[in-house]
């Protein structure tokens, strides 16, 4: 055809170009990170579309995000040379999933509007199942059910597929009944949950072989990017769609990189990958080598940490990108994580005075907690930032809880904050309750707080909601008298517990609940920094009020796992710490599986940059309440020395900071004698490691008189592969 110099061709080489062109027949492009795989996705669009093979309806592409789908749509149109008319089936799995599902929701008992439950919903749901079933809340959890299910359905198994065992695990055997019940219940309520939006349109598709054939009419190419990644449900929602009858071979193209699963904890099945050759004989197997992302120190340090994994499929990666003055991987080693947001703040306003855009840094944290500390000096330094992937810190579900509490105990007449937590966590008042207590306020024009103290008083309510609401009156008087006389962190932290708060999300079994935990923990610890509660509250008052818009230049701060497929000029990666990075969560339940994931996942980190990567540790770090010395992260140690560069803290970070540095004298004994008891004493003291008021000075065991800055350089180096 004429195409051979369609401008989405030329820039391409010869392996892409190839997986571009070979649109006839399943192909598979296994390649590593910045290799160009999205990029041969897009361009293989283009190609169909520019040849006329298909029209844009007859295109099934699934990528891993929605963001994802509408940039590739651009690029695509970008392409073309023209807007291109619908891609209806470009999207999510799940997006794809509930798209097909509403096209067939009577085959499966549902109507076309259906609507899909959230969590809380469904949760709800359960709660009520098990009472029928007269099952104890507190021993059979409705959140452990819950996610039960979710497994199930991301394996594609209906209540009459899962195994004898599995069924066995909930409830003494009744996990299949309930599962039924609650699948039927969710029809009476024409409804699904986030689980069936793969598994109903499988059972639709092998039910109705009809129906199959239509589809695979319909799809004449398949394309998957970061197939790595994909959960059983997918896959065999993909392989129905693609696997023809016996002499046909579907035109399907999955890219993906086995070295950048990250979400085996989700259900994900790296091996997807590795059945692909068996599951479509005579695929074309297509490698790319060259990456065009990354420098050589960049993409060095990324291949020499993965290749620390065993089960790999192996790949090489070279790149073009050897510039000299290009800089190493940087590793720089912080006191505590408000002097790394800090020093991070600086390096960032240092490149955006160099010219550098804010759109292209990053900063990517193994878990959400880190965030706060990023954000709050970002705010103090009128730097603009973006969440991506999730709700800024202060916005999170967990944070808007707490911070009702705190602001109903400062200001009791706070109606907003009071409604918010008046039945969370649950005691007990219906909605009849709280339509009363609403009436109330309002017919004596006194805010719900002051009504509700009255209403106790008198019989309007039933003895439970009654005696709840009195709970929480008298609860909200005693910690309104103690924020004159009680540390308010130790009043935060009281408030909190005695709610039930904290307890709500300790029983809670759903895999969000440890994270959501960790962010409490950093709410209580970063209101240290204020001297009072009413402070701490206008500071939070300040950072929401702060925008957040596409159109402006910020930096994108973000977990580790949402920045798979991304890429940017600067990327700073903090954190680098045991227990925090690789994370003890997934060391306890991964064993070396757990373990390699976390790997992959620095990988994906380390290879998302483009010129700079910068990597920090901390030596102390706050865990429930007490300073801990860390340990470096293993991942440091098997980093190459030939990429990699121990950076010193910049001078600028001076005044305060090098004053401290000098105090705790830190010596290259303090890490190899983990500093617990002296980190315990500066807790007990009220005070801070280094002591900010310079009360409490440290390094009796240190080598005291150095150079502080040449001990940290040290210490970092120590950790780097020699
Ligand atoms: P990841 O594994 O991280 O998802 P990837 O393999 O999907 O990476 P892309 O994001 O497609 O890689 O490409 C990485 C970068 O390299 C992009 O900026 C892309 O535009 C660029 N690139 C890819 N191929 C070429 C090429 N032939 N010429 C120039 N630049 C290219
Ligand atoms: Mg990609």
């Amino acid at each position: 055809p004429a195409t051979t110099h369609a401008g989405y061709l030329s820039g391409l080489n010869d392996e892409q170009r190839d997986a571009v062109e070979s649109t006839e027949g399943p192909v598979l492009v296994l390649a590593g990170a910045g290799t160009g795989k999205t990029r041969v996705l897009t361009s293989r669009i283009a190609h169909i579309l520019a040849t006329k093979r298909a029209h844009p309806s007859q295109i099934l592409a699934v990528t891993f995000t929605n963001k994802a789908a509408r940039e590739m749509k651009h690029r695509i149109g970008h392409m073309v040379g023209q807007e291109v008319e619908g891609m209806p089936w470009l999207g999510t799995f799940h997006s794809i999933g509930v798209k097909m599902l509403r096209r067939h929701a009577e085959l499966v008992g549902l109507r076309s509007n259906f609507t899909i439950l959230d969590t809380d919903d469904q949760i709800r749901l359960i709660k009520q199942l098990l009472q029928a079933e007269q099952l104890d809340d507190k021993r059979w959890p409705a959140k452990m059910f819950a996610s039960l299910m979710d497994g199930w359905k991301n394996k594609g198994l209906t209540p009459d597929q899962i195994p004898q065992g599995d069924a066995r695990a909930f409830a003494e055997g009744r996990g299949r009944k309930l599962y039924q019940a609650y699948q039927d219940r969710l029809l009476t309520l024409n409804a699904a949950d986030f689980g069936d939006l793969l598994m109903h349109p499988i059972n639709i598709l092998r039910n109705h072989p009809d129906l199959l054939a239509e589809y695979h009419r319909r799809f004449r190419y398949i394309l998957v990017d970061e197939y790595q990644d994909t959960n059983i449900a997918q896959y065999l929602w993909l392989r129905l769609l693609a696997q023809r009858p016996a002499g046909q071979q579907p035109n399907l193209c999955c890219v993906g990189d086995d070295d950048q699963s990250i979400y085996g904890w989700r259900g994900a099945e790296v091996d997807n990958i590795l059945r692909f050759e068996k599951d479509f004989p005579g695929a074309k197997v297509i490698r790319l080598e060259r990456n065009y992302r990354s420098t050589q120190h960049i993409l060095g340090a990324a291949a020499h940490l993965i290749a620390h994994n065993e089960g790999r499929l192996g790949k090489t990666l070279f790149t073009d990108l050897v510039d000299p003055e290009h800089d190493k991987v940087a590793v720089t080693n912080a006191w505590d994580s408000e002097e790394e947001a800090r020093a991070i703040g600086e390096e960032i306003e240092q490149l955006q005075r160099k010219g550098h855009a804010l759109n292209d840094m990053a900063i990517l944290v193994r878990a959400s907690f880190q965030m706060r500390g990023f954000e709050d000096r970002f705010v103090t330094l009128g730097l603009n930032y973006r969440v991506i992937g999730g709700p800024r810190f202060y916005e999170r579900m967990e944070i808007r809880d707490a911070l009702a509490y705190f602001r109903v105990t400062v200001q009791p007449a706070d109606d907003l904050a009071f409604e918010r937590i008046v039945n969370t966590p649950k005691r007990g008042l219906g909605d009849v309750a709280i339509k009363l207590l609403h009436e109330y306020a309002r017919a004596k024009n006194i805010p719900l707080l002051a009504a509700a103290g009255e209403l106790i008083e008198g019989e309007e309510f039933k003895p439970r909601p009654r005696a709840a609401l009195a709970e929480i009156v008298h609860n909200f008087r005693r910690w309104g008298e103690m924020v004159t006389h009680m540390r308010h962190t130790d009043l935060a932290e009281t408030i909190l517990e005695e709610s039930g708060y904290t307890a709500m999300w300790q029983n809670d079994r759903s895999a969000e609940a440890p994270g959501r935990l960790d962010n409490l923990k950093e709410l209580i610890r970063s209101m240290d920094d204020y001297d009072s509660l009413p402070g701490f509250l206008e500071h939070i008052a300040l950072v929401m009020d702060t925008e957040q818009n596409e159109s402006m230049d910020a930096v994108s701060i973000m977990t580790l796992h949402s920045a798979k497929g991304l890429e940017f000029e600067t990327v700073f990666l903090p954190g680098w710490e045991e227990g925090l990075f690789p994370h003890q969560r997934s060391l306890d339940e991964g064993g070396r599986s757990g373990l390699e994931e976390e790997r992959r996942l620095a990988y994906v980190g380390l290879t998302r940059g483009k010129k700079r990567v910068k990597i920090w540790f901390v030596s102390n770090r706050r865990i429930h309440g007490l300073w801990q010395s860390t340990i470096p992260s293993r991942f440091l140690e098997e980093l190459p020395e030939a990429h990699v560069e121990v950076a010193e803290a910049s001078s600028s970070y001076g005044g305060y900071g090098a004053s401290r540095w000098d105090q705790d004298a830190f010596s290259t004994s303090s890490y190899q004698t983990p500093g617990w008891k002296r980190a315990q004493a500066a807790a007990q003291a009220g005070g801070y490691p280094g002591g900010r008021d310079g009360r409490i000075s440290y390094g009796e065991n240190g080598v005291s008189g150095s150079n502080p800055r040449d001990n940290a350089a040290r210490r970092a180096d120590k950790y780097i592969n020699r």
